[in-house]
């Protein structure tokens, strides 16, 4: 669906501004004007224009499925390289597109990635891309959706990928719905696990009502097929030697009013969450905002990362950036360690791949110690201390 105004017919008398419910209609040089970014297609403004010069168009656009072939990867950056999450896309990727016998690419959408002797690209190549796509542009030197959306909307529609990935990171959940809905097709967010079905079909499982079923979803008429995956759930593919083609391209997005003013790091968090060997998590069980404090010493002492549950990230004990599970992050330590966590599913969710955990907690019947590997049944302000004064002494 799309959605127009025809200016020859409208007399800016702003009917539609005021029923809009997304504010995404102003009136400007006497012209109602859409903005695309805003507009959900709900068509409450077309049956309020006086002179019908809001137009939706239903319908399948010219395009069949079959006029896209490949598997796009959205190249997401971090600190001035390839964010890790792109390599578990690339090992996934290249069984896809295996499976359907077509190419692998990787899109970087930035102002200064120069290849061939650009780590970025070889690393990617290395690890499984037959081409890499670069769009260039002065206006991406840091993320921002908007000029984001426009380059990769112009990617998709230039080299016409039948599959788009990109990893469930605050970056690929705030692009890929925007990229999605211009270009009128599904998306499947959060995903956990992707296959090709007997019909060259992705299958997208992500975990749905709770956790409780692994739904399946597949995106029938309309491509590219989009998917954000979990960071952390899969494997990253390994670097061999082999070669790919780099295609450089220019594009200018059109002017966006949202600026770059400044990037905050959250100083709480002196670990990555999702980079962690090892990762310490409280849970309400810690009764107070004060009492991260002590799992933070501990944290301290083995070189682990602080991780939560959600309760305490609701009621402001601790940022969001800590939140382990379902809403929060996926990680894959070699030690995690719950402090006062009883072990829901929906924060099972975000740890259970870890290699070895580690249950703290007063009631011997807590979930947690379902999946722990090592149990403490136990009050942890007593268990907490009493393991750091062993590992002080080196036991
Ligand atoms: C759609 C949805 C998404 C969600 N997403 C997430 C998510 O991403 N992550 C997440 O974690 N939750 C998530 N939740 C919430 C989830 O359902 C649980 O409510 C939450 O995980 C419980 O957190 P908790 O284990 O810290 O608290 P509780 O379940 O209240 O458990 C506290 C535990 O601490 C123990 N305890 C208390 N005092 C002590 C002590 N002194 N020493 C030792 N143990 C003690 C208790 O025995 C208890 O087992 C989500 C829920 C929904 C509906």
């Amino acid at each position: 669906m799309s959605i127009k105004v025809i200016t020859e017919s409208c007399n800016g008398c702003g009917d539609c501004v005021s029923v809009c419910p997304y504010e995404a209609i102003m009136v400007e040089k006497e012209k109602a004007q859409i903005d695309l970014d805003k507009c959900t297609l709900c068509g409450a403004c077309v049956p309020e224009c006086p002179l019908g010069a809001i137009v939706i168009k239903k319908g399948i656009s010219k395009e069949k499925p079959s006029d896209y072939f490949g598997v796009m990867i959205f190249g997401e950056t971090i600190d001035n390289g390839v964010h890790k999450v792109v390599y578990e896309l690339l090992s996934k990727g290249r069984e896809l597109a295996d499976k359907l016998k077509v190419e692998l690419s990787v899109s970087f959408i930035g102002d200064d990635i120069f290849p061939p002797d650009n780590k970025m690209v070889d690393g990617v190549i290395k690890r499984g891309a037959d081409k890499v796509y670069i769009l260039r542009n002065k206006a991406f030197k840091e993320f921002l959706v908007e000029p984001y959306t426009d380059a990769l909307v112009y990617l998709i529609e230039e080299y016409k990928p039948e599959i788009v990935l990109a990893g469930a990171t605050s970056e690929g959940r705030s692009l890929l719905p925007r990229v999605a809905a211009r270009l009128e097709t599904g998306l499947t967010a959060d995903c956990t696990g992707l296959d090709i079905n007997e019909d060259g079909l992705l299958v997208q499982t992500r975990p749905a009502f709770g956790g409780n079923i692994m739904a399946k979803i597949i995106c029938e008429h309309k491509r590219p097929q989009m998917a954000t995956v979990r960071y952390k759930v899969m494997e990253e593919a390994l670097e061999k030697e082999r070669n790919g083609d780099v295609i450089i391209d220019e594009f200018e997005p059109k002017p966006h009013k949202t600026r770059f003013l400044k990037k905050k790091i959250d100083q709480t968090q002196k670990v990555n969450l999702e980079d962690a060997d090892i990762i310490v998590s409280g849970g309400r069980g810690l009764q107070d905002p004060k009492n991260f404090s002590l799992l933070q010493e501990l944290a301290n002492l083995l070189g682990a990362a602080l991780g939560s549950s959600r309760p305490p990230v609701d009621d402001d004990w601790i940022p969001y950036s800590h939140q382990v599970g379902q809403t929060g992050k996926t990680v894959r330590p070699k030690i995690y360690i719950a402090c006062g966590i009883s072990g829901s599913i929906q924060h099972l969710a975000g740890m259970s791949s870890s290699d070895y955990i580690i249950a703290i907690n007063k009631d011997p019947d807590a979930p947690i110690f379902n999946i722990a590997d090592l149990g403490i049944v136990g009050d942890l302000f007593e268990v907490v201390p009493e393991l750091m004064k062993r590992i002080k002494n080196g036991k």
